[in-house]
């Protein structure tokens, strides 16, 4: 219980007031007491300011006490607390410091003042400043006290000292009785103020504690959010690298310029053996390293695709990489770059790369049934020569390549072969058929040449690059060469053996329309060999129907 609660409003009547003076034993006593009193321990700064302006008013008997403090900056001063005896005028609520400029320069200056009224006009109090009131002047009496100048007879104001500097004043005035100030009161005085500075100091000192356990509390709750963000982001981080583990595809990141790897994923290890540390150890240019050499090429052309790329743009290529192990790994890249330099070029790329030897495989063989098939649908089954559909093949490509060249035909026909079939069975037909195409295909030995069946009984040579006189030379190699198998075929209207009969035509470039009438041209000269006696060759002339 403060000390100014156990008053009433009962005017204050005290035993320790005497004729006007309090006792030294009684204010010992009070200043013991105050002394004791929680509320300024506590930094309970309006507990206390109210108990020591009780005990001031109760112990020296004066009218009123008063606590004054700056504030604002120091910019105003404000009662903060006040004990009155009895009524007296009211004090302003607030002064402005600016609006005092001499006092509150005084103030700083001075210990403290203290004014008496004495019935004999004479000043009794030995301390500090001293004055006597009965002049009245109020010009010198503080801001705070003028409102009451008409009845105050003597104060004493003592300024409060905290952090090396005035934090206000504790003033008591006695009023309508003249007062003379004993020295015991004003050291009472003064050690009331010390005790307001005391608890000023307190107040100020658990202020600070609280700021500092609500800034502590704040630093703790950002250690306990960073704490929580840091868990947060090793959960995605685990998140992300669980997805990049369990992708199947290799998963990198590269430095776009050097080629150095920032990042790869462990997939790398199982498809091309390399650890994430192996492929730190190839330093820079890790890709190309490892890049089949017939690939380096695409390698380049797909950083020079990547180095024009907009945001977002995927770049595709196939290489073979080499494995750790040795062999080759046919891998699908697709990279883009995520990351850019400020001047627009690339930073860093992230690429994927997708295991696709088994495919590449599939399709080699796929390639190589194809061909076969290819071959197999141009080789005419029974003699295993070029067929009618390589024939038609090679002269229309022939025809599409030939420059300034001439290109010669050599159609040829058995003589007499219905007869040969007739008498010799259909079987030594065909071994027939089979011998003379042997023969010619042996007969005609320039690679560009084709051979072909032309159907039934006929075949057809093809010349590229050879004039007439040259496909004459051939014809006549090949009828000699069938004439030297001497295939007996007694029923031949020509002779005892198997010949043949050959129409030629040569195409120029000036005067031939398509491949069509060079093989009627052709047909033409076969015609004129059969009709001239067979077992010879004869020329047909394009756009001629000279038979
Ligand atoms: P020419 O001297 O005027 O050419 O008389 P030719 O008998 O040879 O002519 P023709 O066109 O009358 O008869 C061709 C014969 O060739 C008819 C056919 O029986 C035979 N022939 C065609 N293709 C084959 C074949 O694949 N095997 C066999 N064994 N005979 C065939
Ligand atoms: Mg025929
Ligand atoms: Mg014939």
């Amino acid at each position: 219980m403060s000390l100014a609660s156990q008053q009433s409003s009962q005017p204050l009547i005290t035993s320790v007031f005497l004729d006007g003076h309090s006792s030294h034993r009684a204010l010992s006593q009070a200043l013991l007491e105050l002394n004791q009193c929680g509320a300024i321990y506590q930094g309970d700064l309006d507990g206390a300011v109210t108990d020591i302006t009780y005990s001031v008013v109760k112990n020296l008997g004066v009218t009123n006490c008063q606590i004054w403090l700056y504030a604002d900056n120091r910019r105003t001063f404000k009662p903060v607390a006040q004990y009155e005896a009895m009524a007296t005028e009211t004090l302003p609520q607030v002064i402005n410091v600016a609006d005092y400029d001499d006092y509150f320069q005084d103030l700083g200056q001075r210990q403290w003042l203290v004014v008496n009224t004495d019935d004999s006009n004479s000043s009794t109090n030995s301390f500090g400043n001293e004055d006597d009131l009965s002049n009245r002047d109020l010009a010198r009496l503080p801001p705070y006290l003028q409102e009451q100048a008409q009845s105050i007879t003597a104060f004493i104001e003592i300024p409060i000292y905290h952090d090396q500097q005035i934090a206000g004043i504790l003033c008591c005035t006695q009023h309508h009785t003249p007062r003379v100030w004993q020295s015991v009161e004003t050291t009472f005085m003064i050690t009331a103020a010390c005790f307001v500075a005391l608890v000023i100091s307190h107040a100020s000192q658990q202020q600070a504690t609280k700021a500092i356990d609500k800034y502590k509390r704040k630093l703790s709750l950002k250690e306990i959010e960073r704490q929580q963000a840091e868990q947060a982001w090793q959960e995605s981080q685990r998140f992300i690298q669980g997805l990049l583990d369990a992708s199947t595809n290799i998963l990198y990141v590269n430095n776009f310029v050097n080629g150095a790897n920032y990042y790869v994923n462990s997939y790398m290890k199982t498809i091309l053996g390399y650890s994430p540390y192996d492929i730190q150890q190839f330093g820079a240019q890790f890709l190309k390293q490892i890049t089949h050499p017939d690939d380096i090429q695409n390698l380049h052309q797909a950083r020079q695709q990547l180095a024009q790329s907009s945001n977002g743009d995927i770049i595709e290529n196939e290489y073979r990489l080499h494995h750790k192990k040795g062999g080759w790994c046919w891998m699908l890249c697709r990279e883009t770059v995520f990351q850019w330099n400020q001047d627009g070029t690339p930073l860093q790329i992230f690429g994927t790369a997708t295991d696709i030897t088994e495919r590449k495989r599939n399709e080699a063989d796929l390639q190589q049934k194809n061909q076969v098939l290819t071959e197999l649908a141009m080789i005419d089954g029974l003699t295993q020569i070029a067929n009618r559909r390589a024939f038609d093949d090679f002269i229309n490509r022939a025809w599409a390549d030939r420059t300034s060249a001439p290109l010669s035909l050599i159609l040829c026909d058995i003589d007499c072969f219905k007869l040969y079939n007739d008498n010799y069975g259909h079987q030594k037909g065909d071994t027939c058929i089979q011998r003379i195409a042997q023969t010619l295909k042996e007969a005609v030995k320039r690679r560009p040449d084709l051979v072909a069946r032309y159907g039934g009984e006929e075949f057809a040579i093809i010349l590229p690059n050879t004039t007439t006189e040259g496909a004459k030379h051939v014809a006549e190699n090949v009828k000699t060469a069938i004439q030297e198998l001497e295939i007996e075929h007694h029923y031949s209207i020509v002779g005892r053996y198997i010949t043949l009969s050959l129409g030629i035509a040569t195409a120029m470039l000036r005067n031939e329309p398509s491949p069509h009438e060079l093989i009627a041209a052709a047909d033409r000269g076969l015609y004129r060999a059969k009709s001239n006696g067979r077992a010879q060759f004869a020329v047909g002339y394009i756009n001629s129907d000279d038979a």
